[in-house]
């Protein structure tokens, strides 16, 4: 088994080799919970848990740990605030709670663990402290600054030139800066604002130095894989860089991964345009989590990807298509618990989960055309079935039942029943305007019914 990933370090696909095999490590930037999760948020969400699962797989479960933290310290918080009149504990509290319900709509799995950053202010503190120690930082006007010029490789993650990180960063060109590529670890808090005691009077953290330190508290000074959104490659993942290297005196990240953008329509996705929107939104509209998680799957992680409710739709129907050859074979069992060694090979390769679907898509048509009346043919059907099923985990696909899938758990089943039923004696009595009046009315209901020498089935359209 050997994974690759696009080390953008590196700037090229590198084999994955974990410091610790028995403890293979990644942290993904979470959300600062100020607003709801738009699709653009939810992309390294739903890509990176396509990653930890691989990883649960390839290595055991056990030996994975998985961290996505949480920012509930941030100005873009306390501006929220100011602005609505809601409290700030109340906001975070709120938006974290919906980020949770939004995210498992699209069928993520949890991180092992979830750091908040109000939960970490002391090694924020402590590494601020330690960084002025060392003269990677300094103190003024009660900020405490990281000093650029202190780090001689900084910048090789972004490979910027000094002015595109000074414009990039959109630094403040304040008086109390030794730099103007300078950037802040520590702030001042006014009393109104969210702040905690530091050597350097009532303050708060900056962004960057939080997850220096959640990572550094529970991955360690040197961990496997960092995750995020291609837009935190600069200043964030820079800055983490500078911050954890020169604090620990040690590397801090070996592969770095980013995710394209969400865009709209060909445009980048902007609440300026009007084409922003948020993944509650969406679901709220009556579109279906499961093919939004498939959409935000469908092209290659590193690319862009454009999401129109229309191609939601048509995953919508490549679900079905899954689901519905599940449901033919529902009496097989399912004789491996393995995905086929051509989709491993696919998301081993850099995550390449376009061709990872293709795969699935060739084993639903393979499944499709074996008939079940031999010994011999059951067992291949209960090879692919275990295949469609053990692929369709690792993508956090077709893992409902078929009959809630395309039946849904709604309380009207007893009465679609009952009136399949009452069609069904019409029918028999010969009353075929009933009986195709019975099927017009579920058809307005968005009832589709299936006719075959078995009986009557149904679906929701
Ligand atoms: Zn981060």
């Amino acid at each position: 088994m050997t994974i690759k990933v696009y080390n953008t370090l590196a700037r090229e696909k590198q084999e994955f080799v974990p410091i610790d095999p028995k403890n293979v490590r990644m942290y993904v930037c979470g959300p600062t919970v100020y607003d709801l999760a738009h699709i653009g948020n939810a992309r390294p969400v739903v890509v990176f848990d396509v990653l930890s699962r691989l990883l649960r797989v390839e290595y055991g479960a056990e030996h994975v740990t998985y961290v996505r933290n949480i920012t509930d310290v941030e100005d873009k918080i306390i501006e929220a605030s100011l602005k609505s009149g809601e409290p700030i504990e109340s906001i975070t509290k709120r938006t974290t709670q919906a980020y949770h319900d939004d995210m498992a709509a699209l069928g993520a799995l949890e991180p092992d663990i979830e750091p908040r950053a109000t939960d970490h202010i002391q090694e924020m503190i402590d590494m601020s402290a330690e960084l002025i120690r060392k003269g990677h930082a300094y103190e003024a006007e009660g900020h405490v600054l990281f000093s650029v010029s202190s780090m001689a490789d900084y910048g090789e993650l972004s490979r910027r030139n000094r002015d595109d990180m000074i414009a990039g960063a959109r630094v403040e060109v304040a008086p109390y800066k030794k730099d103007p590529a300078d950037f802040v670890l520590w702030k001042p808090s006014s009393e109104e604002q969210p702040g905690w005691d530091s050597p350097w009077g009532k303050g708060r953290p900056g962004w960057h130095i939080e997850c220096s330190a959640m990572s550094r508290s529970h991955l360690g000074e040197t961990f496997d894989l960092h995750g995020g959104g291609l837009d935190l490659t600069f200043p964030h993942h820079e800055n983490e860089i500078a911050q954890s290297r020169c604090c620990n005196d040690k590397p801090y990240v070996n592969y770095w991964m980013h995710n394209g953008y969400v865009v709209v329509n060909g445009e980048k996705m902007s609440k300026s345009l009007g084409n922003f929107f948020t993944v509650r939104q969406l679901l709220d509209e009556g579109l279906n989590g499961e093919a939004l998680r498939l959409t935000l799957l469908s092209g290659h992680y590193r690319q862009p990807l454009d999401v129109t409710r229309e191609k939601v739709a048509e995953f919508k129907t490549q679900l079905d298509r899954f689901y519905g050859a599940l449901q033919s074979v529902a009496k097989v069992d399912a004789n491996t618990d393995q995905a086929s060694e051509a989709f491993l090979e696919a998301l081993r390769d850099d995550l390449n989960t376009p061709l990872a679907l293709s795969v699935l898509h060739d084993i639903t048509t393979e499944l499709n055309k074996t008939g079940d009346d031999r010994k011999s043919e059951r067992k291949k059907l209960g090879r692919l079935k275990g295949e469609l099923l053990a692929g369709g985990y690792l993508l956090g696909i077709i893992q409902q039942d078929p009959e809630v899938w395309f039946k849904g758990s709604g309380e009207d089943s007893s009465e679609i029943e009952s009136l399949i039923a009452e069609r069904i004696e019409a029918k028999k009595a010969r009353d075929f305007a009933r009986a195709d009046a019975i099927r017009d009315q579920l058809s307005a209901d968005g009832i589709e019914l299936l006719d075959s020498p078995q009986g009557t089935s149904w679906r929701r359209k």
